[in-house]
């Protein structure tokens, strides 16, 4: 049995003032029937993992370096977002995949820094809207999770976020029989590679979820719960697919 995952990014958003949101949602999820993950922008790491310590709320990253330290200007180790609290990391978001050229290949060192800092790593993957126009969306996902995910993948290191990029901020999503034919299509994918483990690995939608939507959404086959943009910058809005998810 797969314990479901309602994860939020909070993206490059978020000053001190928003940890105010944090404290909100630890007391409205007090014992959620699902596991619970906010993501900020590093700067709010220590202090929203210091709010939440002893709670259900775990708190992550959004990306990492492939290096543990060095000469890497602006850059965040895996091992500095353990350090700073994070027990878990975004990886291959397509934001970051098109704003910084990020390849498979470079998500798939990022996704072994994360397992050398003992962090989940979340590993990101869906088609952009010509894909899809183009019939291509399963191919593409295919791919990328050949390329994405290294040797070593088991379902406590891995959770796989499948997020269409024209989904992101949108206010629009696929069908729900769109979203449960790729859930399954990646499910057989990561069974081919991994064997019987693939059947404990969760599986993510991402894409628009609201609270209005998120129970339908999560109720599909092989749906494992939610990564969450825009949603889940509000405590409230965050609860209500806590409880979605739950
Ligand atoms: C995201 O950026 O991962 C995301 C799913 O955003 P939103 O929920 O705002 O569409």
């Amino acid at each position: 049995m797969r314990r479901k995952l309602a994860a939020g990014n909070w993206k490059m958003n978020g000053l001190a003032a928003q940890l105010a949101e944090i404290d909100a949602l630890v007391a409205a999820c007090p014992a959620p029937g699902c596991d619970v993950l906010i993501c900020p922008p590093a700067t709010l790491l220590a202090p929203m993992a210091a709010r939440a310590a002893g709670s259900a709320v775990a708190v992550g990253g959004q990306d990492c370096h492939r290096n543990a330290s060095g000469a890497h200007t602006g850059e965040v180790s895996a091992e500095m977002l353990a350090d700073a609290g994070a027990t878990a990391v975004i990886l291959g978001h397509s934001e970051r995949r098109a704003d910084h050229d990020e390849s498979d290949a470079a998500v798939a060192a990022k996704t072994e820094a994360a397992w050398r800092a003992g962090l989940l790593a979340i590993v990101c993957v869906g088609e952009t809207e010509a894909e899809r126009d183009a019939g291509q969306a399963l191919n593409v996902v295919s791919r990328q999770l050949a390329g994405s995910l290294p040797e070593g993948c088991t379902a406590a290191n891995l959770v796989v976020a499948y997020e269409p990029v024209w989904a992101i901020g949108t206010g629009r999503t696929p069908s729900n029989d769109d979203i449960a034919e790729m859930h399954v299509h990646m499910r057989k994918e990561l069974t081919a590679r991994f064997g019987e483990e693939a059947a404990g690995m969760r599986l993510l939608y991402g894409g628009s979820v609201k609270p209005g939507n998120a129970a339908e959404i999560f109720g599909l086959s092989d749906v494992d719960g939610g990564l969450v943009g825009g949603a889940s910058l509000k405590a409230a809005d965050f609860a209500g697919i806590v409880d979605a998810a739950g």
